[in-house]
């Protein structure tokens, strides 16, 4: 592909060839930048980080998506691809030890950071991830497996503000989960229990209406269901918009919750539920 065709932008366009696509900062510093001519890349910038980290990502267009790190202290290892089709994707490993290799084991007491791919203006195909899964806004890879050390930042389609979430592959621990209509809870069902969708299966209507009118409220009062949305902490927008595309609801086997929230198990031996 002609990134320079692609932009708009003739052989004599040389100054605008120098202007930086993507700016990428840490804690308000910058750490890195790209240009035209740089794409396709990886960088690579490392910072020492004590405390929660912002990072920034902003384009030519000064848009800027904001994410911020769990608090921690050590060495955030960044690690941002620029591709042809002028998408990008970024992710952390943050640790105590100033070295991380490329690919390497996450370890004890270190984690991961999966920030929400985005586009860069001008790009040719962005595709319309309003209220998408998290397979197709590429927090997910089908068939590669996200280790539960790895925290993903989702950026709000409707405020456009981060929120860190943690995720939980739904076909190997063999649970149905639910959010609730809050969004803030999220529910694991034991698949065994009567009406209770397996992952990667479509629901059978009438248990599941049964199964859902005999579950427990949440915390909050609102009720767990199978299509609720997973919500924006901050605006209670959808974010993953099941009630809106139902059709992407067997395909979601990794259920999300807020790291400070942790799923609610509710299983056949607790008695509550048969
Ligand atoms: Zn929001």
């Amino acid at each position: 592909m002609d990134l320079r065709r692609l932009l708009g932008r003739g052989k004599g366009a040389t100054a605008r060839e120098n202007e930086r696509l993507l700016i990428v900062r840490v804690n308000e510093q910058e750490v890195a930048s790209v240009r035209l001519e740089d794409i396709p890349c990886e960088i690579t910038p490392r910072v020492q980080i004590d405390g929660s980290a912002t990072i920034e990502f902003e384009d030519a267009a000064g848009i800027v998506h904001r994410h911020h790190a769990p608090d921690a202290s050590g060495w955030l290892h960044l690690s941002v691809r620029v591709h042809s089709n002028l998408g990008c994707q970024a992710d952390a490993v943050i640790t105590a030890a100033p070295t991380h290799g490329a690919g390497s084991i996450i370890g004890d007491g270190e984690y991961g950071l999966r920030f929400q791919p985005f586009f860069l203006p001008s790009a040719p195909n962005a595709p319309a991830l309003h209220g998408r899964g998290m397979f197709a806004r590429g927090l997910h890879f089908s068939g590669l497996v996200t280790p539960a050390n790895v925290l993903l930042s989702c950026e709000c389609d409707h405020c456009a503000r981060t929120f860190t979430v943690r995720s939980f592959h739904a076909g190997f621990s063999e649970t149905s989960y639910f959010y609730s209509a809050s969004g803030r809870y999220t529910l694991l069902v034991d698949a065994t229990i009567k009406g209770a969708p397996a992952p990667l299966s479509e629901p059978n209507p009438q248990s599941l209406a049964s199964l859902e009118a005999r579950l427990p409220p949440s915390p909050d009062g609102t009720r767990f269901g199978y299509y609720n949305p997973f919500r924006c902490p901050h605006c209670s927008a959808p974010y993953v918009n099941f009630t809106a595309y139902p059709e992407q609801r067997a395909g979601e086997y990794y259920g999300l919750y807020f790291p400070d929230v942790p799923p609610i198990r509710l299983e056949k031996e607790t008695g509550e539920i048969s």
